[in-house]
């Protein structure tokens, strides 16, 4: 049975990052196992007609340097199609109207987002004392406790909803918002910390978002997992599902389904309850903890239209979130032609509208015809479209997203005790310490720097 140094078992992003900088720490002995026919796990573009179409994200942003690393490592930097300047507008349903988040805090004061009452609860967040450093509180408890309930409502539910698929009743602020958090620990205060950083020079970001730029590729996310693929060659082995694995003196023995395969470090670069399920022969406990961890499902509905039929509201801008209180089925719509225009072609416009999350689980696993019907009723009420779609397509992640919820740093301790037990086995994906794509790409050079070190040292 032939023995590599390193072997990799899922290829997402995570899985193939994670070999990219094996090869570049000089490790070339690994195999990179994965069960679907294709790689890129969420990762993956449709071409559709002339629609480029994303099955799940549509780029990362670039204030982050770890994803433009690896881009200009693989020699894909021609290939980069930064979003256009209109994404900036990004826009909230609430009260019934599209109305739009605004650039500045001069702007927020005058908008008509928040009532009077709720911009001057905000002020007053200035005065509030910082939660004890031990507390995981859920974005609720610290939203109500900071910034008041109309905020909470109107900004960040469907932010949370937006971007995680989460529920911010069961999210952990330090987990899932680890920067927010931070500002509170270090300057006592969201507004004291905003100030301090801005006499620093450090201020990211605004009011309207995180900071940075969106970026993908011309032909969508899947180049980078093409040219990630491309640079292992043989090194992949798709449609190969990694069962259950076993210590054997120095070595891991992972069965799969095409057979045994003996590595001296494993990295499991699957979703946790994947990773939970290979581990549960040899380590209960370990695997019981990562199968704990809980996934919210979310489906992607993307429907074209020809531009005429959106004038009402014609979609030029990100797109827009919808809170809970609006009591509508859709979490918010992409507006992906009006972000990357080369998404449809010359007059059609291509919406992606997202449904589910953890907010309303049923949702997602609701028939692709229902999920239609559905999102056309939201847009119909939000942007008055009542034409039919040009085209339809439904991407269903039955386990989308993983939720970092309260007591999610406890148990990743937990989790890290365990490993301490099982020497060269590592846990590497965007269940743990981070979900964007710039976080998963930043893990994946730590996996490999600590997958070296570790062969090094038993060498
Ligand atoms: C709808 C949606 C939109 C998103 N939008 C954005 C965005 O715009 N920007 C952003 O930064 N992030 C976004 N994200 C998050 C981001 O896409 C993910 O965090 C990231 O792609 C996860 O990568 P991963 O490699 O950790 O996991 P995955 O992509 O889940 O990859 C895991 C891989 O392991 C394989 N596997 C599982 N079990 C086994 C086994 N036993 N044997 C072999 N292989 C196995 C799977 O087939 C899969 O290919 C989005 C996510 C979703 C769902």
């Amino acid at each position: 049975m032939k023995e590599y140094q390193a072997v990799i078992v899922g290829g997402g992003i995570s899985g193939l990052a994670t070999a990219h900088y094996l090869l570049k720490e000089g490790i070339s002995s690994i195999l990179l196992l994965e069960s679907a026919p294709q790689l890129g796990g969420k990762m993956l573009t449709r071409y559709v007609d002339e629609f480029i179409i994303e099955e799940g994200p549509n780029g990362f942003l670039d204030n982050k340097p770890h994803t433009l690393e690896l881009v200009k490592e693989l020699g894909l930097e021609k290939e980069l199609y930064p979003a256009s300047p209109e994404t900036s507008k990004r826009y909230i349903f609430t009260g019934g109207k599209l109305r739009p988040i605004p650039l500045s805090p001069p702007a927020f004061f005058l908008s008509p987002l928040l009532s009077p009452w709720g911009k001057a609860r905000l002020v007053m967040e200035y005065f509030v004392k910082p939660a004890p450093p031990e507390a995981d509180e859920t974005l609720t408890q610290f939203a109500t406790r900071r910034l008041g309930k109309e905020a909470l409502e109107t900004l960040l539910d469907p932010m949370v909803a937006g971007v995680y698929a989460g529920n911010p009743d069961r999210v952990s602020l330090k987990s899932t918002f680890p920067t927010i958090h931070q500002l509170e620990q270090r300057y006592g205060g969201l507004i004291k910390g905003m100030l301090a950083l801005k006499k620093e020079g450090r201020a990211k970001g605004g009011p309207t978002g995180p900071g940075g730029k969106l970026t993908s590729f011309r032909r969508g996310v899947s180049q980078l997992i093409e040219a990630l693929g491309k640079e292992l060659g043989e090194k992949v082995i798709p449609e190969t599902r990694a069962v259950s694995v076993r210590r054997e003196g120095k070595h891991y023995l992972l069965e799969t389904n095409r057979g045994p395969i003996k590595a001296r470090s494993l990295v499991l670069a699957t979703p946790a309850y994947g990773a939970g399920n290979i581990l549960a022969p040899m380590a209960p406990p370990l695997a019981k903890e990562l199968l704990e961890i809980p996934y919210a499902p979310i489906s992607v509905v993307a429907l074209a239209y020809r531009e005429e039929d959106t004038l009402r509201f014609p979609p030029k801008g990100f797109g827009f979130l919808v809170p809970r209180k609006e009591g509508l089925s859709i979490l918010g719509c992409l507006w992906d032609s009006s972000i990357f225009p080369n998404r449809a072609p010359q007059g059609k416009v291509l919406l992606r509208a997202m449904v589910g999350g953890d907010r309303q689980p049923d949702l997602a696993l609701k028939s692709p015809e229902e999920l239609v019907e559905m999102v056309r009723k939201d847009l119909a009420i939000i942007m008055s479209i009542s034409a039919p779609p040009l085209l339809v397509q439904v991407f269903q992640h039955e386990k989308g997203i993983p939720q970092y919820v309260t007591g999610h740093s406890a148990k990743l301790e937990r989790i890290e005790g365990y490993l301490g037990e099982l020497p060269g086995l590592f846990l590497n994906s965007n269940a743990y310490r981070g979900i964007g794509l710039n976080d998963c790409v930043s893990n994946s050079q730590e996996t490999a720097r600590r997958v070296r070190e570790f062969l090094a040292s038993r060498a």
